[in-house]
């Protein structure tokens, strides 16, 4: 059953009075499809990335069960367990929680790795409806015996797929070992490889499957440009690329991805010196940096942001307008959760990707991955025209083309690019030569 407006959704008064105040007037393919069956109390397999509405997927119905069922809860429990895979994730949706649960009474904490267990130890002394947590440190606690699982209703595990990637296989399984076999569970990854089936099959009952096309709605708003170029010419072209956004005035917030921490440190630092006030977040950083660089950005103060993959998984800003590949992921499926930090909830947003003579490799993996092809930006004054075209014979199975340092064309203008040129790359867009909608599958 799918449905298309929230009005029929049987949730509680104070679950539609929120969100009519998000002006959230439909709900999103996951929203529609997940919600009847949450609601019934099924378990559920959903394969869906962030960006696609999941969190209030689920977040919606397990709200609308605490609130008609309000329980006693026992000293160091919780009614509903998610566990995300970083602590930004776990931020996110711990904010969705009280943004969704706004107009009811219930109570929540966080229990995340990288900062002081005092005050998570303290918030979960008298127990609490939803615990979001991240795994390592939520078993700390509970080894520590200050979180006792036995009351667990609804245990949601977000994110499957990064939290296998990230190692915590184990911990997971030990989790859902302590948790009481009467309870419902929700399942949500982005991909549905043979481990993530296998795993999904030893924790859910009888599951109701759920699949949505991995940020179609969001890749279909965003514009997605590739530009082939020396390694030396990223910053040029990446600051020409900022003079632009900083003139704009709508989605003036870019996030610039890069590859490794120590490359997300000096960028952020010679782009400040540069004039464009930039923060670093990655994974070396205490989770109150992480914070503080996120406010800033969030409020416009630094409106660049460099990341590493991981520390900007979860960041869910409305007003990033560009997401720069200052470098590519070597992992394909980075590459489409990093565009979806822009064009968020129904906003239009440009992801433009660097890609220098090391990277051909990985462009080929990402346009398998997401089956179209990257359009081109050629029309800056970095344009490397014999690595696009050794690109289009790797492509074609041509093999590797000998490497070239001509066919630079200087200045903008000129034959190949699509788009109107430097600057103004407002109708840059990748809409004409888009062949289908970026997917992980
Ligand atoms: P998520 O996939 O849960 O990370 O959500 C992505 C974004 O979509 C968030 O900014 C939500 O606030 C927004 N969102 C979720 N559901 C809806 C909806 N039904 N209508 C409009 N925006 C929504």
């Amino acid at each position: 059953m799918t449905l298309t407006s929230f009005e029929a959704l049987p949730l509680a008064a104070p679950l539609h009075r929120v969100l009519r105040e998000l002006e959230y007037h439909e709900p999103t393919p996951i929203q529609s499809q997940a919600i009847p069956l949450l609601l019934q109390g099924r378990d559920l397999l959903g394969c869906a990335q962030t960006g696609t509405g999941k969190t209030a997927g689920f977040a919606l119905p397990i709200l609308h069960a605490l609130n008609e069922r309000p329980l006693q809860i026992r000293p160091r429990c919780c009614r509903t367990l998610v566990l995300a895979p970083t602590r930004e994730l776990a931020g996110q949706v711990g904010k969705s929680f009280t943004t969704y649960g706004k107009h009811i009474r219930f109570s929540q904490t966080l229990v995340y790795g990288g900062v002081g267990q005092v005050p998570q130890v303290n918030a979960m002394r008298r127990g609490v409806d939803v615990l979001v947590a991240t795994p390592g440190r939520l078993l700390d606690l509970i080894d520590q015996r200050h979180i006792d699982l036995s009351q667990v209703e609804f245990f949601v595990l977000d994110e499957v797929d990064r939290m296998l990637d990230m190692g915590f296989l184990r911990d997971v399984k030990r989790i859902v070992s302590l948790l009481p076999s009467k309870r419902q569970s929700l399942f949500f990854s982005a991909t549905l490889a043979p481990n993530i089936v296998e795993l999904a099959q030893t924790i859910l009952r009888e599951p109701a499957h759920v699949s949505i096309a991995p940020e179609t709605t969001t890749a279909e708003r965003i514009d997605q440009q590739v530009c082939f170029l020396e390694r030396d010419h990223k910053r040029p072209l990446l600051e020409q690329l900022l003079r632009a956004q900083a003139a704009a005035t709508v989605g003036k917030l870019t996030i610039v991805f890069s590859r490794t921490k120590h490359g997300a440190n000096k960028l952020a630092k010679s782009l400040c010196a540069a004039g464009f006030p930039a923060d670093a977040i990655h994974g070396n950083k205490s989770q109150a940096q992480r914070e503080k660089a996120l406010e800033r950005f969030k409020k416009g103060l630094t409106p660049v942001l460099v990341a590493t993959d991981v520390a900007a998984r979860g960041v869910d800003v409305k007003d990033v307008g560009l997401v720069v590949n200052y470098d590519l992921p070597n992992e394909p499926e980075a590459y489409v959760h990093r565009i979806g930090r822009t064009a968020r909830a129904g906003a239009e947003g440009r992801a433009v990707s660097f890609c220098s003579d090391d990277e051909l490799e990985y462009l080929r993996e990402i346009e398998k991955v997401i089956k179209m092809s990257v359009p081109r930006w050629d029309d800056h004054s970095w344009h490397l025209e014999a690595l696009a075209e050794r690109h289009l014979r790797i492509k074609s199975g041509g093999g590797k083309a000998p490497s070239s340092n001509g066919g630079r064309r200087q200045g903008g203008g000129g034959g190949g690019g699509r788009n109107g040129g430097g600057r103004d790359y407002s109708n840059a867009s990748g809409r004409n030569n888009r062949r289908g909608p970026a997917s992980v599958r």
